[in-house]
This record gives structure tokens, sequence and C-alpha cells, in this order.
């Protein structure tokens, strides 16, 4: 009798120190997007886009150094990989380049598993690769491109870990994907979509991010806005819910003037969410338009719009939250890319 007491008594003070276990509804995500700060998306930035980095050409050594510093980030936050252990990087083979003479190169994958939903995955990507140095010597840091994306993807991860410390995980699984080669025609991406760590049939959204640090020609005189491009374009429902989050929190200026299906510049084409879209995976894409200083070897860190840079990464990381948190995985209800060309 005497034993059994103490053994219940001992059970009992067992389960008073484990946790509650929370849900995500209790969670406030506007603590975990304040996470995300302009000192340190630039303190990344000023390392990521110097002249250490060379360009960060694809499968040059600039590239080699950005990859390492990527995984070195992710295992700094305690980010696993899904690749296991140790490997970050998702080779990316020299065959799949069509352009030129390229030579190997690897996509960087991390990741958070999801609570409840795990075998769903919602993918953020960026590309971190770009154009190197030319002829004359001249290094193209290329902070805007895509360094922001890039440094607001490390920023985005780390609240998504913070809120998991907290007992507030996801409950669909998050891939945080560095794509290289998109300057070399999508590749990265394209070779993750053609070989997918998780089925794409299970992927749920794409949210990628391409130049994010800058105010593009035109939008000198605008608030803080950012253009979203294919919001709409396979589910209305993500459209709603990325409008819904904005104005619940943000209230950023969102342009939709490059989402015209008749704009010339065709940017729904041209980056790493195209593949992911194809592949009929709700995409948006989040851009801050072009700028004089776009391809050139004088888009430096200095120029960046910390501020703004961090209110983006915000809005796409409160995105994300209501993607990854939401019951239902956003409804494609528009025709497919390839129903669109009548295939
Ligand atoms: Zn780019």
């Amino acid at each position: 009798m005497k034993k059994v007491l103490v053994f219940t008594l001992a059970a009992s003070l067992v389960a008073c120190k484990a946790p509650k276990p929370k849900s995500v509804e209790e969670a406030n995500p506007v603590e975990y997007a304040n996470t995300i700060t302009p000192d340190e998306l630039r303190e990344h930035l000023f390392t990521f886009a110097s002249d250490e980095f060379e360009g960060r050409e694809t499968g040059e050594p600039g590239q080699k150094l950005a990859a390492e510093y990527l995984k070195t980030e992710y295992k700094k936050l305690e980010i696993p990989s899904p690749l296991g252990e140790d490997d970050y990087f998702q080779e990316v083979p020299s065959s799949v380049f069509t352009r030129g003479d390229v030579k190997p190169s690897e996509n960087v994958l991390a990741y958070i598993k999801g609570s409840t939903l795990p075998e769903e995955v919602l993918v953020i990507s960026s590309h971190y690769d770009h154009v190197g140095i030319d002829d004359e010597g001249n290094i193209f840091n290329g902070a805007d491109d895509d360094g922001s994306g890039t440094v607001a993807i490390l920023e985005i991860a780390e609240a998504f870990k913070k809120a998991k410390e907290d007992g507030f995980g996801p409950k669909r699984s998050i891939l945080f994907l560095n794509v290289t080669g998109e300057e070399k025609g999508l590749v990265g991406s394209k070779y993750y979509t053609d070989n997918p760590v998780f089925p794409l049939a299970q992927t749920v959204t794409n949210l990628n991010i391409d130049m994010i640090g800058r105010i593009g020609e035109g939008k000198e005189e605008a608030g803080d806005y950012v253009y979203l491009i294919g919001s709409d374009k396979l589910s209305t429902e993500l459209h709603e819910l990325s409008e819904a989050v904005n104005q619940k929190y943000l209230n950023m200026e969102l342009d939709y003037k490059y989402n015209d299906e008749n704009d010339p510049n065709r940017f729904y084409y041209r980056s790493d969410h195209y593949n992911f879209a194809k592949n009929d995976i709700p995409i948006i894409f989040y851009f801050n338009g072009v700028h004089e200083d776009y391809h050139q070897p004088t888009d430096t860190p200095d120029k960046i719009e910390y501020d703004l840079l961090a209110k983006r990464a915000k809005l796409i990381f409160l995105t994300a939250w209501e993607v990854a948190n939401r019951d239902q995985r956003p409804f494609v209800d528009k025709p497919t890319l390839a129903e669109e060309a009548g295939e």
C-alpha cells in the first residue's frame, strides 16, 4: 500500500513537470514575426553580398562559400535538413545545365517538421546564386538579387524555429529551399521539382522570394509596397488568404501590376516559383520590381532598404504561418498551366 502511494506521488510530480500540450491557435504569430529585424537582415546581407562571395556564380567558389554559409546558419539555428544527418545539399549535376559549361552545384535545404500534418509541405524558396565577376573583374554582389530573399528566408526560418521551441510548431512541414542556378535558367528549382524530396502532390504551396530589398522603378513615391505575382493563378483561396493576412497585420500596398497576363515582362514565368506552378502547386512570388542596379556591380548591401525588407519578410512569414496552420491546404480551383495550354 505504501509503495503504491509513493509511486502515485512520483508519477503525479512527473506529470506536473511536463509542459501542457499547446495548440498553435493560442500563439500570437506577430510575436514571432517581430523577431525578424532590420539589424539581423543587415548583418547577414553585409556578409552574404560581400566581395568575399565573388558574386556567387553557380558552380564557382563564391557559390560554394554561400552554400556553406547557409548550412552553418541553419545548423546554428538547429534547423535540420530533410536529407538527414549533416547533409544540407541537394547536388545539382553539371549535366542538367543547358546554358554553357557549368560545374556541379547544390540546392541548400532545411526544414521544420509539421506537428499534425507533417506529410504536407509548404516550400519557401529563393535563389542564392548570382552572376559572378565580369571580364574586367567587377564583382556582382547581388545584394537585392537575391541576397535579400536569401537572408529573408534565414530570418523566417528562425522565427518558425522560435515558435516551435515555445510549443507552437507549424501543423504542416515547412521546407526552406535555397536554390542554385536561377541565373542559369531556373535550373536549381527545376532540379528540385524533378527530384523532389517531398512528393509534389503533398506540396501545398510555394512562396518564392526574388528581390525584396529595394524600391523599384516607378515606386519611388509609394509607401511600403511589394509586388505580388501569381497569387490568384491557381488558387483563389491562397490569394484571399494572402490579402487577409496583409490587412490584418501589416497593411502594405500589395501591387498586382505584374500579375497581369498581358504584362510584357512575364515575371510569372521568370523566377523559381514557375517550376512549382508548372506542377499545379499554388504559388506567390514576392518582388520589388527592377531598378537601376539590377544585374549591375552596383547591387550592393548598402543600398538595401532594411526596414522595408523586414516588413516584407514579416508579410511572407505571416502568410506562411497561415498556410502552414489552417485546417485545409489552399484549394486549387483554377485551370492548371497544362490545361490552359490545351494539353
Ligand atoms: Zn533573381
